[in-house]
């Protein structure tokens, strides 16, 4: 009976408790994929670049680049919370939200000078958008310090865990790209969720006891901020191409938790703040 237990009994209990998991899992590592692992931004910044050079064109330059972008980035957020009509379910992350935005952008602007929405141009549009999920170019956007990242972590004994938002085709194709570089042998599982990781972090927590559990990610509030409420130490990797953050990066640093965070250029500067980490 535990309560029975002397303090002293208790106190080895809980030592030979901490040294148990010190040997089997020394840490628990999440990691975001877009961004952190992969530089899938670079598709969009591709297509937002050709839908505003047709939109200029398609509108005779009526419209600056910046208001054409502006609009498409508050439509597409817009539509996270509506309802998509076929599934019946919010778009969320769903493949079709972002195509969809550019035509839905198209028709804003052609309403806005009462021009007749061209259903043509509008597919058009659409068919940028669906450019940013090229299966066959997702070789080619993984982060090459990745392998030897994960390498260098299981050499530690650490557990790797990728955790992603997304549409779960659109996500598992990345994974197989992960899988064909020889990654996914290094890593003990892949989550894919359709808005929120708060649920599945702390079920990832819950299932792998370990004495530090880290996340990594490009989406402060999103990625890293999440773990950090439930104990995780988070590594914060600023990213160019990432949609939300775009713009906020200095205030991001600025409310940045500094005592539970840090900030790095990219992946590659883990392996030098391993052993740092391993005292946060
Ligand atoms: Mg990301």
């Amino acid at each position: 009976m535990i309560g029975k237990l002397s303090l002293w009994e208790r106190a080895v209990r809980r030592i030979k408790y901490y040294l148990f998991f010190w040997k089997s899992v020394g840490g628990v590592w999440v990691f975001d994929l877009d961004g952190p692992l992969m530089d899938t931004g670079m598709f969009y910044d591709r297509a937002l670049k050709e839908f505003s050079e047709r939109m200029l064109s398609v509108f005779n330059g009526k419209f600056s680049v910046k208001e054409i972008l502006d609009k498409q980035h508050e439509l597409d957020l817009q539509m996270m919370y509506d309802i998509n009509p076929y599934t019946g379910e919010y778009y969320l992350l769903h493949k079709s939200r972002f195509p969809l935005s550019l035509m839905k952008t198209y028709r804003f602007f052609c309403e806005k000078i009462g021009k007749k929405f061209n259903g043509e141009i509008g597919k058009k549009m659409r068919d940028i958008g669906k450019k940013v999920f090229l299966k066959d170019e997702y070789d080619g956007v993984i982060r090459s310090e990745v392998l030897s990242l994960f390498q260098f972590l299981k050499s530690k004994n650490e557990k790797i865990f990728i955790l992603t938002k997304g549409d779960d085709e659109i996500q598992g194709d990345k994974k197989w790209a992960l899988k064909k570089a020889g990654i996914m042998a290094y890593c003990d599982d892949f989550y894919v969720v359709p808005d929120h990781k708060n649920k599945k972090i702390k079920e990832i927590k819950s299932e792998n006891p370990a004495l530090r559990y880290y996340c990594v990610g490009d989406t402060y509030k999103e990625d890293v901020e999440i773990g950090i409420r439930i104990g995780f130490f988070g590594i914060y990797i600023p990213y160019e191409s990432n949609w939300k953050e775009r713009g906020h990066f200095d205030d991001i640093e600025h409310y940045r938790n500094k005592s539970r965070s840090v900030r790095c250029s990219s992946i590659a500067e883990i392996k030098s703040w391993f052993e740092f980490l391993k005292g946060a």
